[in-house]
């Protein structure tokens, strides 16, 4: 039988990737790439680029387009039987990718390459690449002794197997909890499209009824409509304990998992010479220190936080005024905001979302990018789908060169992780029959389309569409070619959500609504009076949000700075504590989001997460040249493509922001978009 992922192909073979053939051919990959390294080492002792690095790199992106639709799959359409060759994978990429970082003839010839006088010759983005490179061998334990070493190797596998458990409880406790509801009375409050949603997600379990989930639509319609406190009470303590040891099912409880991952980053970190894993995590970054990071989030969580209680003390008050709510529960806090928008600007998210269909919101961000880069973008009807909500798009630029393609696969449903994102399927490079172009994969867990109606989107959903797309962009627009700092690669990880961030802004601009809202049933635009309330609505309660990030922001980074081993209820205690700093509200004692907080347990954010905060820096202050040079300034879009998307990783991404501003980031800019008031 042939397998599908060891075939030539460009466009992953999603259809017909069987589980059982999986582990096959990542086993083959993996020998073909130990067998590249092991021939291009012993070949010659005057090693370069030719003769070293591009080969590797060859081999490792062949294993890499093995393994991206795999991973993909078990994102997007997961199961019991993918689940295992997934996991089975794991330590094999894993223990390849230690042996690679500690394998001292390789280090000794990269350390040869930079000595080399050839070296000066060589590009800057291949000259960083090499820095980078050399910068790992140390950040995976080249310098330790061959115990240690084996000790990082054990480290680092089970820190990645503890990482797909965590996200595998957090799917399998959001699947199993859900409620039927048989009189709607019980869900009064919910608009139509919600209650139909809820219809439909019923009947497709064969039932009668209206049935509400943890999926983030159905989650969200009851929080923000439910006119029944209890209903939301039951949904919110059902979310927010999912796999905590207060979810129904006490096999999926995190707690255990997040103390060790904790416990081996800490490890992992003092290992390599650092005290804590923030610093190690920081390695990588463009902050330089932890105090730096401290500082920043501190900063400016002094800046919102009384911003953050004047908007809570006036819902407060608004509760009490009209809705008999003498204290704020956390269940009551996304219900009574949408009252209050309602009450202050008569304008409902739903009368908002009947403006916004996802082919009008598609077709303007196309046109939005054509306007600001000269970009051309087309539908290919056929290809290989995962499911049928999958699309695929082709991008050329303005000189009808093509640059990139990218999935799309929109909308909630059963197996797949929550959340939004964007993955590289393919990454641009130069190879022996010329360039290979990139492709990526957007992810977004939207509401559904009901039977002959387009989706429609909420304004927070059209900004995760700009947001993930900018991603895109950055992926898919670069023109370096080795693929280690092409795209997002090599990018200092605080730096990476400054395209995506970037792309949101041209949500709340009056021209850029026009070309993203039509009315789904009339085809009116969006009329001047919705849209100035629209706009106005930006900084609507931008304190509280703010504040959430921050506090966010600040578990994660002091969870990793002032890890202590020998405190058993350290998480609990540190949530605690950073609440008591940020918390306008305390939530309440169950709650228990950590257990579910993927981006820092599965994901890259890591003593990390603080990018989201100090990428919008850089956004924000990037953005604010074209509010001066107008919006869809061409002149402007063409410096922001070529000083940032287009470079990738192959620069310091200070140096980039300097090159496309002609100076060091302000925070202005920043304070101003997110409505902060600079006291003075
Ligand atoms: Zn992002």
């Amino acid at each position: 039988m042939n397998n599908p992922l060891l075939e030539d192909f460009y466009f992953p073979p999603f259809s017909k990737i069987q589980p059982q053939q999986i582990e096959i051919a990542i086993d083959q990959r993996l020998a073909e790439a130990r067998e590249i390294v092991a021939d291009c080492l012993a070949k010659t002792d005057e090693y370069n680029w030719e003769n070293l690095i591009a080969p590797i790199e060859t081999a490792e992106d062949r294993l890499h387009r093995s393994w991206s639709p795999v991973s993909h799959l078990n994102a997007v359409l997961n199961s019991e039987e993918l689940r295992q060759a997934y996991n089975a994978c794991l330590p094999k990429l894993d223990d390849y990718a230690t042996e690679m970082g500690q394998n001292k003839a390789l280090f000794k010839a990269y350390q040869s390459i930079i000595a080399s006088e050839n070296f000066a010759q060589l590009m800057p983005d291949q000259q960083r690449f090499i820095h980078n490179q050399l910068r790992d061998f140390h950040l995976s334990g080249i310098d330790l002794s061959a115990e240690l070493q084996q000790r990082y190797k054990e480290i680092s596998q089970q820190l990645s197997k503890l990482s797909s458990t965590y996200e595998e409880h957090v799917l399998d406790a959001t699947q199993a909890w859900s409620k039927l509801i048989t009189d709607v009375n019980e869900l009064a409050g919910l608009p139509e499209s919600a209650l139909a949603q809820a219809e439909q997600l019923a009947a497709q379990q064969q039932q009668k009824g209206w049935l509400i989930n943890l999926q983030f639509p159905s989650y969200y319609a009851v929080m923000t409509y439910a006119d029944n406190r209890e209903l939301r009470y039951q949904h919110y303590y059902a979310y927010t304990t999912r796999a905590s040891e207060l979810g129904e099912h006490p096999e999926w409880n995190n707690s255990p998992i997040m103390q060790q991952i904790l416990a081996l980053r800490h490890e992992m970190a003092q290992l390599l010479g650092f005290a804590n894993y923030a610093e190690l995590s920081l390695a990588t970054k463009m902050a330089k220190n932890p105090l730096q990071v401290m500082d920043f989030l501190q900063q400016l969580t002094q800046k919102v936080l009384p911003q953050a209680r004047a908007e809570f003390e006036e819902l407060q008050q608004f509760a009490q005024q009209y809705y008999h709510i003498e204290e704020i529960k956390a269940w009551d806090m996304m219900y009574l905001a949408e009252k209050l928008r309602q009450y202050r600007y008569q304008l409902s998210q739903e009368e908002i979302r009947a403006y916004f269909p996802l082919p009008k919101v598609l077709s303007g961000l196309f046109i939005i990018v054509e306007k600001l880069y000269g970009l051309q973008i087309q539908e290919i009807n056929e290809f290989d789908q995962w499911h049928p909500d999958a699309r695929l798009f082709v991008i050329h630029d303005q000189d009808n060169q093509l640059r990139g393609y990218f999935y799309l696969d929109l909308y909630a449903r059963a197996h797949k992780r929550g959340g939004a994102w964007m993955d590289n399927a393919v990454d641009r490079r130069q190879t022996d029959k010329g360039i290979q172009i990139p492709i990526a994969y957007l992810v977004c867990n939207f509401t559904p389309p009901m039977e002959n109606e387009p989706a429609l989107l909420t304004h927070d959903e059209v900004q995760t569409l700009f947001h993930e797309f900018g991603h895109g962009l950055h992926h898919l627009m670069t023109q370096i070619n080795y693929a280690g700092v092409s795209g997002i690669h090599g990018v200092e990880w605080d730096a990476v959500e400054l395209p995506s961030q970037f792309m949101e802004n041209w949500c709340w601009e009056k021209e850029a609504l026009h070309l993203i809202s039509a009315h789904y049933q009339t085809g009116e635009v969006l009329p001047n009076e919705l849209l100035n309330k629209l706009v106005e609505l930006k900084n609507f309660h931008s304190g509280l949000m703010m504040i959430r990030q921050l506090e966010y922001s600040l578990i994660d980074f002091r969870l990793h700075q002032e890890f202590n081993p020998n405190q058993a209820d350290f998480i609990t205690e540190m949530v605690n504590s950073v609440r008591q700093q940020t918390a306008v509200i305390l939530p309440p004692d169950f709650n228990r989001f950590i257990h579910s907080f993927s981006h820092i347990f599965a994901g890259g954010y890591a003593a990390g997460y603080y990018s989201y905060k100090w990428a919008e820096v850089l956004s924000s202050d990037a953005y604010s040249l074209f509010e001066q040079q107008g919006i869809f300034n061409r002149q402007t879009g063409l410096a922001f493509l070529t000083a940032i998307l287009e470079k990738g990783g192959s620069a310091e991404a200070m140096q980039l922001f300097k090159d496309f501003r002609g100076r060091e980031p302000e925070m202005d800019a920043f304070l101003r978009h997110n409505g902060v008031l600079i006291s003075a």
